[in-house]
């Protein structure tokens, strides 16, 4: 169900997020997803317990750093779950500031509508395992009944590929979850993609506390997966070694 917006974290300064760009971070609760590996657990599971952060105390802060932060990064949980996402977006936006969201891809709707209206400037989506349904319920932890949400997925990915905005399609490679198959066939399933990124898994803080235990893959294998699919994409990175 759609919410108002709640912001759940706040991170005044990151260069790692947006692409080129210095931008403050926000976090929203909830997620439809329940990835194993999530490395917020609390946005997902326990966000109700966490302090909240008002949109106008985010917006103020902006004002006064306008000089040197060039975007708002839009994280989470899931944002889209938040129903006046757009409406926050739009008096960032109207202050000057880049907009990047990053999703999991199951609301194609509104990622649309935000697109339409010109809000976002770059997207982020999470493609969390090969386009098939029983992988991608493993990784993403979703039941039968949610399976509409992975033709979401679908549907965004095919939004991305097809429009203009500028985006990166990401996956956390959990050894356990995805192969180096898996990933190749994926690649090819996305192949055109402006950006495609591998993120190496952080095994802390999981959510489902056996994924702790798991080793990530070395860095020589991501490389590996790497030169093998780097020829789908303009560009084919590795993030987070
Ligand atoms: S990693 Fe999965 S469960 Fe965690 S916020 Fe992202 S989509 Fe939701």
């Amino acid at each position: 169900m759609p919410t108002p917006l709640e912001i759940k974290g706040f991170n005044k300064y990151s260069l790692i997020e947006y692409p080129g760009k210095i931008s403050a971070v926000i976090f929203l609760p909830r997620c439809n997803f329940r990835c194993p590996f999530c490395q917020n657990p609390d946005l997902v599971l326990n966000y109700k317990n966490l302090p909240s952060i008002s949109g106008q105390e985010v917006i103020n802060y902006l004002s006064l750093n306008k000089k040197w932060i060039d975007a708002l990064s839009i994280s989470g949980g899931e944002p889209t779950l938040c129903e006046d996402l757009s409406s926050f977006i739009k008096e960032v936006k109207e202050r000057g500031f880049l907009i990047q969201l990053e999703t999991n891809g199951t609301n194609p709707q509104m990622l649309k509508e935000l697109l339409e209206k010109k809000l976002i400037d770059y997207v982020a989506l999470d493609i969390k395992a090969p386009l098939n349904w029983e992988k991608y319920k493993k990784v993403s932890g979703i039941s039968i009944k949610e399976k509409i949400l992975f033709e979401k997925v679908k549907e965004s990915i095919k939004i991305l590929l097809n429009g203009e905005v500028n985006y990166e399609f990401r996956t956390t490679l959990v050894p356990v979850l995805l192969s180096q198959e898996d990933i190749i066939n994926l690649a090819g399933q996305i192949k055109g993609a402006k950006k495609y990124v591998l993120q190496q898994f952080v095994s802390q803080k999981t959510l489902n506390k056996d994924y702790e235990k798991i080793a990530p893959y070395p860095k020589e294998k991501l490389e590996i997966i790497k030169e093998r699919i780097k020829k789908y994409f303009q560009t084919c990175e590795i993030r987070g070694v």
